[in-house]
């Protein structure tokens, strides 16, 4: 999936959880900001494992140093795009979040960090969709893919992906808006 696709997918899968599975309250300006800041994040770091991820191309030798971290972590889609990955992901933020805390008390960590989860959890479910499949169960060498036969699954950034998949998320964000304005509405009130 392209980029732009991850991101659009973390921020739905964030309204489907705080609109359907668990609903936010007392959320104040800086949580709000620091959580989207994370899901946005969280949807797009997979792909680190890529020496043309953004995060390498907006760095000045960042290309070099992205080449160097693809070798290291297996290549692209391996140990990032596992569940083991996303366990360390989850662990390294944690720890992060912890130490940043001091600088930021009005942040809920916990909001955050669960924020951050869904992004990346989003990317590789999104992931799955494509040809390539997932290595979820690493350390098992096993490329898993929704649905299961290859032949029914897309090419990254072909017509499927730009006219069906992300026009789709719009749709269900969209959706998930109008159905739960008035709820999202006071989520903002309380901000
Ligand atoms: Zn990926």
């Amino acid at each position: 999936m392209t980029g732009r696709t991850h991101d659009l997918a973390a921020i739905t899968a964030l309204l489907v959880v705080v609109c359907i599975f668990a609903p936010v309250y007392n959320l104040n300006l800086a949580t709000l900001l620091v959580a989207l800041l994370a899901n946005q994040i969280g949807g797009i770091i997979p792909d680190i494992d890529q020496p043309t991820a953004p995060l390498w191309r907006n760095l000045p030798i960042g290309r070099t140093v992205g080449r160097v971290f693809d070798k290291s972590v297996g290549g692209h889609r391996f140990i990032t795009h596992s569940l083991l990955g996303i366990a360390l992901f989850g662990f390294l933020f944690w720890a992060l979040l912890n130490f940043l805390h001091p600088v930021m008390m009005s942040v809920d960590v916990m909001i955050v960090w669960w924020a951050f989860m869904i992004g990346i959890l989003s990317h590789l479910v999104m992931d799955s969709f494509t040809k390539e499949g997932v290595p979820w169960l690493l350390p098992l060498p096993i490329k898993l893919g929704l649905p299961p036969v290859k032949a029914l699954r897309i090419t990254t950034g072909k017509a499927v992906e730009t006219l069906l998949i992300f026009p789709g998320l719009v749709i269900v964000s969209g959706l998930l808006i109008a159905a739960h304005y008035n709820y999202l509405l006071q989520l903002l009130h309380h901000v």
